[in-house]
């Protein structure tokens, strides 16, 4: 109510007769907040201010009041119908259908019927007869539409995003389509021109040179779009034109200047109509324009990350063919030499060595498998306890072969509980203490160790597996997260294990890196941000 009665008090000032104003807020405004908070709340406070606002205007009698308020109120039922609720229209224009379908049914028709309705009015009131198509009709026609257009667009167009990032809106609005690109320079640009029309019209005549003012705007919407565009003729609006028109009519009356007022009216009106309609589409086009190159960057990222994977598949089926036959013609010469005997303990040595394989091909499959789970399943954050996660480790790898030769010291795992993929670090931990083990020092003799130590280092948890084992030539060292690379002739493994753990840290966000001294020993670290719930 404040907001409307602010905008008939301010059309108040600039009136023209006791039935028109060069400028008249209160359907704008009308237009603005149904769009932003529905007719249910805006619709009553439209008639209510109508009808105050008639004491500004002293139009009729005061039992008429109610019935003169009525076709202001259906210009705003009608806009939000017409444009809102029938046509779906976005009222943040966020493309140039948006804007035609808004400034048709939002503006051009609700008008249309709302004059007509106030003439209809009129002639059964003062028995004044129905024109629609004098000069004097289509100035008031003109005018009412210029003080919607000029602030209606600018309002819904900047603020109702605004509005709606604070939660001031009644409906929901898609943020993917505002765009405001909008510049300091660009603003000081606005602000010069604005200032040089208005010395402009200081000394010009406005209905003499109102083209300029047109053909201004027009080249701001072309050269920066739909934003400036409105802003411009908002303030064009603003700063020539109701200034000096106000100056005519007050020395000569409305009725003596209204036929040149009709051609400024008109062509002013729709030059600013096709400016802001040019700058809509404008903008538009650059948006798809940007989007297509978005899109072309994109498919192209994407074609190279499919090469890239298509490659490494190639690669991926090739090793596992050949890490999966390897084992099964071992088992295949051995079942056939069985044949060959029948002497029990070579029956057992056999056994024994087809054991092997099949262990051998089980651990296969096993880092197979947790590749592809790494690959496919989204990562599962929970609270872990890393010390539970190394003991379950230990107990799988309890038959591993050197197992009992090393000797485990986890007294420096400092940090327990994090929170984090419990199958990630399990693939990444397992893998590193396998690997300890199986490249330890087989020195008869020699006291291997492994340490397993955790700490919080920044926002970092730090997990490293030490070694005192054959450690890695520095030379190798590089290629050792490589999939399917083997460091050493006496590498068991497939040589997947440490490509797949560091496949398994990078889905964490995580990072693994290695030292190590040849025939020293190595330390391997895993980094994981410290996550808290
Ligand atoms: P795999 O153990 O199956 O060969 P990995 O990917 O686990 O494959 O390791 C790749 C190579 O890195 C191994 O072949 C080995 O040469 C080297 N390596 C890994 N861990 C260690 C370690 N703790 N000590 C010495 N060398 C290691």
């Amino acid at each position: 109510m404040p907001v409307f009665f602010a905008g008939s008090w301010l059309s108040a000032v600039y009136k023209l007769s006791e039935s028109a104003a060069i400028i008249y807020l209160p359907p704008a405004l009308g237009i603005i907040l149904i769009n932003w908070w529905g007719p249910k709340r805006v619709l009553p406070a439209v008639y209510l201010n109508a009808i105050l606002a008639g004491f500004f205007w002293g139009i009729g009698p005061w039992y008429m009041r109610p019935v003169y308020a009525l076709p202001e109120t259906l210009f705003v039922l009608l806009s939000w119908y017409l444009f809102t609720f029938r046509s779906h229209g976005k009222c943040w224009l966020p493309d140039a259908r948006n804007l035609t379908l808004f400034l048709f049914w939002g503006v051009v028709v609700p008008l249309f019927a709302s004059m007509l309705f106030l003439k209809l009015l009129i002639f059964w009131q003062m028995g004044r007869p129905i024109d629609m198509v004098s000069s004097n009709a289509i100035l008031g026609w003109l005018r009412e539409f210029i003080s919607n257009f000029g602030l209606t667009l600018p309002v819904l167009y900047f603020l109702t995003p605004a509005m709606s990032r604070h939660g001031l809106l009644t409906m929901h609005i898609d943020t993917a389509d505002v765009r405001r690109p909008f510049s300091i320079t660009r603003s000081f640009l606005v602000g010069g021109l604005c200032l040089i029309a208005i010395v402009f019209s200081m000394f010009v005549p406005p209905e003499k040179y109102w083209f300029v003012y047109g053909i201004l705007s027009l080249w701001f919407a072309i050269n920066y779009g739909f934003g400036l565009a409105i802003l411009t003729n908002s303030l064009f609006l603003l700063a020539t034109y109701f200034g000096s028109v106000l100056d005519q009519t007050g020395e000569a009356g409305l009725y003596a200047v209204a036929p040149q007022l009709v051609n400024v009216y008109l062509g002013t009106g729709l030059l600013y109509v096709f400016s802001a309609i040019t700058g809509r589409v404008i903008d538009d086009i650059n948006f798809a324009r940007q989007q297509i190159t978005s899109q072309v960057i994109n498919l192209e990222r994407a074609n190279n990350e499919l090469k890239v994977a298509n490659k490494e598949l190639d690669h991926f089926v090739y090793s596992v063919s050949h890490d999966l036959t390897a084992p099964l013609k071992s088992i295949k010469g051995l079942v056939n030499l069985s044949h060959l005997t029948d002497d029990l303990d070579s029956h057992r040595t056999y056994f024994g060595k087809i054991g092997d394989s099949v262990a051998k091909l089980e651990q296969f499959i096993r880092e197979v498998l947790d590749f592809s789970h790494i690959k496919r399943i989204e990562a599962n954050y929970q609270r872990i306890s890393l010390k539970e996660l190394v003991t379950g480790i230990l107990d799988d790898l309890r038959y591993a072969e050197g197992f009992e030769q090393v000797h485990i010291d986890h007294s420096g795992m400092l940090v327990d509980e994090i929170i984090n993929d419990k199958i990630s670090i399990k693939v990444v931990l397992a893998n590193l203490i396998g690997n300890a083990i199986a490249y330890r020092k087989t020195t008869p003799g020699f006291p291997c160790e492994i340490k397993i130590r955790s700490r919080r280092r920044g926002g970092e948890v730090v997990i490293e597996v030490e070694d005192n084992g054959i450690g890695i030539r520095p030379e190798l060292i590089k290629r050792i997260f490589e999939m399917f690379f083997r460091g050493t002739t006496n590498s068991r493994g497939s040589g997947l294990g440490l490509y797949i753990a560091s496949e398994a840290a990078a889905r964490i966000g995580g990072s693994l890196s290695v030292e190590s001294e040849f025939n020293k020993g190595s330390v391997f670290t895993l980094r994981v941000k410290i996550i808290s719930k």
